[in-house]
């Protein structure tokens, strides 16, 4: 989730739902061991890493959507952030041309351990 100190922020928009996903079926499926990581620390709100991914798989998102979430961390992280890092992970393929793309060395590839 990110942060900034500059003040001023983006529209984030908010027509999405969150779903939590099924482990059993994240176990199952075949992916590459890779994943997009975010250090929220580091982000500065920029757009640059949605308006660059060829697949339209990252989105910076609204903090409300994160609702009911069975996590109270969660919840809290959701209530103290600017924006919500969405990632589709059918579609991502882990080029990490948004990684190469940040300018604040926010975003990172890193990889799924196991
Ligand atoms: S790794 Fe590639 S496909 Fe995945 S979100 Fe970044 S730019 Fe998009
Ligand atoms: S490109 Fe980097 S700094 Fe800009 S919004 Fe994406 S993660 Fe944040």
């Amino acid at each position: 989730m990110g942060k900034t100190d500059k003040g001023e922020h983006p529209l984030m928009f908010d027509d999405y739902v969150v779903q939590q996903v099924d482990p059993q079926w994240l176990q199952e499926r075949v992916k590459p061991k890779r994943h997009i990581g975010l250090t929220p620390e580091l982000c500065i709100l920029c757009r640059a890493c949605e308006d660059v991914c060829p697949w339209e798989c990252i989105y910076m998102m609204s903090p409300n959507i994160v609702k009911d979430a069975d996590s109270p961390s969660l919840m809290t992280l959701a209530s103290q952030s600017h924006a919500v890092f969405i990632i589709d992970d059918n579609e991502c393929t882990r080029c990490a041309i948004c990684v190469e793309r940040c300018p604040s060395d926010a975003l990172w590839l890193g990889r799924v351990d196991g």
